[in-house]
């Protein structure tokens, strides 16, 4: 039942504030949560880690209905200093700009009606068929 108002805890301070963007876990055993609209939240000291109970229990229950992946063992196993964040988030790779994809295909024109084609560089210097007049010919070797 503890954990159940641990949920609905971090179900009401998500409606309020936004998602859960980091928790920290302080030295003094203190948990701070921070939303995604900049607040900051202590959490209740019936919140805690690092060993086995009912507090584990009800951090974990905080922290699914938080969207992290936690379980009570984990929690029980965390140690301060220590930064928790959403899976989601964590793994989400900052945005990369213009990444140039690796060339798989070249352009070539058919010798036979002048179509240019796009072949791709496993078929370079190999007999391909034209896409467009049917006729088969030398993919030129893949230099650029
Ligand atoms: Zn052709």
């Amino acid at each position: 039942m503890y954990d159940e108002v641990a949920a609905q805890n971090a179900r009401d301070l998500i409606a309020e504030h936004g998602e859960v963007v980091e928790v920290n876990l302080d030295t003094s055993g203190e948990i701070e949560a921070i939303f995604a609209d900049g607040h900051r939240q202590v959490l209740e000291p019936m919140f805690k880690f690092g060993y086995e109970g009912t507090g584990p229990m009800c951090f974990a229950a905080w922290l699914r209905a938080a969207g992290f992946e936690a379980t009570e063992e984990d929690v029980a196993e965390m140690r301060a200093p220590l930064t928790l964040r959403p899976p989601g988030r964590a793994a989400e790779p900052p945005p990369t700009k213009a990444t140039p994809e690796p060339k798989a295909a070249m352009r070539a024109p058919c010798p036979h009606c002048a179509k240019l084609l796009r072949i791709p560089l496993a078929f370079a210097s190999k007999d391909v068929r034209c896409r467009a007049c049917g006729k088969v010919f030398r993919a030129p070797t893949a230099q650029n």
